[in-house]
C-alpha cells in the first residue's frame, strides 16, 4: 500500500532541552505527529486522495464536505512537519533584519508574536506569513493552515497544549519566550524568505 512517510526529525530528540524536553519531543513527534500520519494513510486508502502529494490533499480536501477528517489529518501533518523545521538547538537570538524591519524592530516582533500566540483560544497555531508580499502574523485554529488561505508560511509555533504541557503546564507565555529566545531556526525562516 502507498503510504505517506514520517519525515526525519531534523535534530536529536534531546537536542532542544531544557527549552523543549526529550519527553515532549518523544510524544509530540513520535506519537501525536505519527498518529496524524497513520490516520491519514488509513483515511486516504482507496480514495481519490491516495497517492497525491500532501499539499494537493490539503487544498482539495478543505473544500470537500465529505473529507473533513482527511483535511484535519493532512493539514496537521503539514503543520507539524513545518513546525519541527522551525526548531533547532541553540536557536532564537538575532531576528533577521527583514523580519525586524517589518514589525518595527526585533523586540517589537517578539512582543507581537508573543501577544498573538497567547491569544490563541483553545488549540491552534501562530504563524509568521508572507501575505501579498507583506510579512504579518496570523493565528489558525485546530488544523487550519495558511496554505489554504493563499498565504505563505515562514515560521510557526504550535500552541496546542500537547506542544508544551509536559514542560510548562499552563505557562504558555514561558513556552513562547523559550521558543523565541532559544529554539527558532532562523536559517529555515531565511530559506522561506
Ligand atoms: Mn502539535
Amino acid at each position: 500500500m502507498f503510504k505517506l512517510e514520517q519525515f526525519p526529525l531534523p535534530f536529536a530528540p534531546d537536542a532542544l532541552a531544557p527549552h523543549m524536553s526529550a519527553e515532549t519531543v518523544h510524544y509530540h513527534y513520535g506519537r501525536h505527529m505519527a498518529t496524524y500520519i497513520d490516520n491519514l494513510n488509513k483515511l486516504i486508502s482507496g480514495t481519490k486522495y491516495e497517492k497525491k502529494p500532501l499539499a494537493d490533499i490539503i487544498i482539495q480536501s478543505v473544500v470537500d464536505g465529505s473529507a473533513q477528517k482527511i483535511f484535519n489529518n493532512a493539514a496537521q501533518v503539514f503543520n507539524h512537519a513545518f513546525f519541527f523545521r522551525c526548531l533547532r538547538a541553540d536557536g532564537g537570538g538575532d531576528v533577521p533584519m527583514r523580519v525586524a524591519d517589518a514589525f518595527g524592530g526585533a523586540d517589537k516582533f517578539k512582543a507581537d508574536f508573543k501577544e498573538a500566540a497567547l491569544a490563541v483560544f483553545g488549540s491552534g497555531w501562530t504563524w509568521l506569513v508572507r501575505d501579498n508580499g507583506k510579512l504579518r502574523l496570523v493565528n489558525t485554529s485546530n488544523a487550519d493552515t495558511p496554505m489554504v488561505h493563499g498565504i505563505q508560511p515562514l515560521l510557526t509555533l504550535d500552541v496546542w497544549e500537547h506542544a508544551y504541557y509536559l514542560d510548562y503546564q499552563n505557562r504558555r507565555g514561558e513556552f513562547i519566550d523559550a521558543f523565541l529566545d532559544h529554539l527558532v531556526n532562523w536559517d529555515w525562516v531565511n530559506e522561506n524568505l
